[in-house]
Formats: C-alpha cells, sequence, structure tokens
C-alpha cells in the first residue's frame, strides 16, 4: 500500500519512555533575586551621572546547571537556593553597594561579587554547578559574569 497522510497517521508512535533516555545533553536553572540599593561610581570625569548617589532595583539571576539529574528529576530544589536570598536581604537590600563591595560597584563587578559568594557558600551544597550571575540594573541593561570551570 502506498504511504499517504491516512497510513502516517496510523503509523505506532515511539513511546515516550524511550524518547526520555536517547538525548544526553546539560540543563540549566536559574532563578532571579530582586533588591533595591544606592550606588555611584568614583573615577568618572565630572557631571557623569553615574557618579552622583542614585539607586536602582537591581536583579541577579543565578543559573546552575548539570548533565546529571538528581532526587525527584531536577538540577537542585530550588529551596536550596534560599541561602543567597537571605545574603542578599542581608548584605545588598537597601544597602550602599560602595560601602558593601570591596571594588568600583559596577554591574560588571556585582556580578562576579555574586558569583564569587555562589561559588564559596552555594555550590558546596547544592547539586550542580554555577553557570553564570546576570545583574540588571534597569530593564534593557544586564551584564553576566561566567566563571571560568575550575579543573580539578
Ligand atoms: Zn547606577
Amino acid at each position: 500500500m502506498p504511504e499517504n497522510a491516512l497510513t502516517k497517521a496510523r503509523a505506532p508512535i515511539e513511546p515516550v519512555s524511550t524518547l526520555a533516555t536517547a538525548i544526553a545533553g546539560r540543563y540549566t536553572i536559574s532563578k532571579t533575586f530582586t533588591f533595591a540599593a544606592a550606588h555611584h561610581l568614583p573615577g568618572l570625569p565630572d557631571g557623569h551621572k553615574c557618579g552622583r548617589n542614585h539607586g536602582h532595583t537591581w536583579r541577579v539571576r543565578v543559573a546552575i546547571n548539570a548533565e546529571e539529574l538528581t532526587g525527584p528529576g531536577w538540577v537542585t530544589d530550588f529551596g536550596d537556593l534560599a541561602p543567597l536570598a537571605r545574603f542578599i536581604e542581608q548584605h545588598l537590600d537597601h544597602q550602599d553597594l560602595n560601602a558593601v563591595l570591596p571594588v568600583s560597584p559596577t554591574s560588571e563587578n556585582l556580578a562576579a561579587f555574586v558569583a564569587a559568594w555562589c561559588q564559596q557558600h552555594l555550590e558546596p551544597t547544592v547539586h550542580g554547578r554555577l553557570e553564570s550571575v546576570t545583574v540588571s540594573e534597569g530593564d534593557d541593561l544586564s551584564v553576566e559574569f561566567r566563571p571560568r570551570a575550575v579543573r580539578g
């Protein structure tokens, strides 16, 4: 019988259980934290608006990846990111970032600062590896920092 739309529609469908294990890859999850904080950037030419004290509603997106899932089938429990939420609430929210960061509080430096904190305090306690930290100080601007992979 020649193949046509009707015979194609009747072709057996591959079981989902086969498809689910047929491809290897990497999963990435992310969570975004929002906080308000002030900053100014020293060393800019006179009159540059970023040199004056001002504030932003900052968004920090942390991405964690894994090739193998854990637990019921996830990269990590989103609840395991609670320590980062506490760190942001206690040390960044409604703070002057110039007094918190040891370097000029640009979005770039804030992303690297949060990534360093995550590598030290979060990564050892969660399944998966820190992939990136993205910082936004506005709707149309963002900086992504990707830590170099550490070869053990
Ligand atoms: Zn700013």
